[in-house]
């Protein structure tokens, strides 16, 4: 998507070897405006797959799952990030490595809001080792849900987690795919 790789040009920066810092209209301060145009891509892209929820990650993919969803006309889950040991029995529950964070955590979503019958389209900011995307389709499948595919904002492609995930034979769409990147060079684009 030419739009978000101009943008990501233009105001990202790439912090060490691995971590691209796209805070001034992605994940912190947020650019409502190209939400909406990842919103259309996301649909484009989905478009007559039956996506009928959308499953995110708290908190980055929220609002642009939100946004996504206004595409969709369909619920926006978001998978909790939970400390509690005591978790069994009304939820599923999947257990995830944070990439940015270096630790480790379950992410949980209510039985409530997730069940056979669903066709889920997941919705993340990032996609680097597919820690967070495994621990989604994780949840998907325990549900019983049909997994529609994955719609990625970013995809660090020199990273493992996408061929790792296309690999199970899941459809991973990243809208900017980065090849490489660095702090002097910038960041460069698969395509
Ligand atoms: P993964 O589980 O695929 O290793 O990492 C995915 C999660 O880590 C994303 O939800 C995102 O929040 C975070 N993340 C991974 N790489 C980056 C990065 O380069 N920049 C930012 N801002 N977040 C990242």
């Amino acid at each position: 998507m030419e739009l978000l790789k101009q943008r990501i040009r233009q105001d990202g920066t790439v912090k060490g070897t691995d971590v691209l810092k796209v805070d001034s209209f992605l994940n912190h301060q947020m650019d409502i405006d190209l939400f909406e145009e990842i919103g259309k891509e996301f649909k484009r892209r989905f478009e007559g797959c039956g996506v009928n929820k959308i499953l995110t990650i708290e908190a980055s993919g929220i609002g642009i799952a939100c946004i996504a969803a206004r595409h969709f006309h369909c619920p926006v889950v978001f998978a909790k990030k939970s400390q509690s040991k005591n978790i069994a029995g009304a939820v599923y529950a999947a257990r995830v490595e944070s990439f940015t964070h270096g630790r480790v955590y379950d992410v949980i979503v209510s039985r409530k809001f997730l069940g056979p019958g669903d066709r889920v389209l997941i919705i993340d900011d990032f996609l680097a080792n597919g820690a967070a995307l495994e621990g989604l389709t994780d949840l998907v499948s325990q549900s019983g849900a049909q997994l529609a595919g994955a719609g990625i904002v970013i995809e660090k492609a020199f990273q493992p987690g996408g061929d790792r995930l296309r690999a199970k034979g899941i459809r991973v769409e990243s809208l900017a795919r980065v090849k490489s990147m660095s702090e002097t060079g910038g960041v460069e684009f698969t395509d």
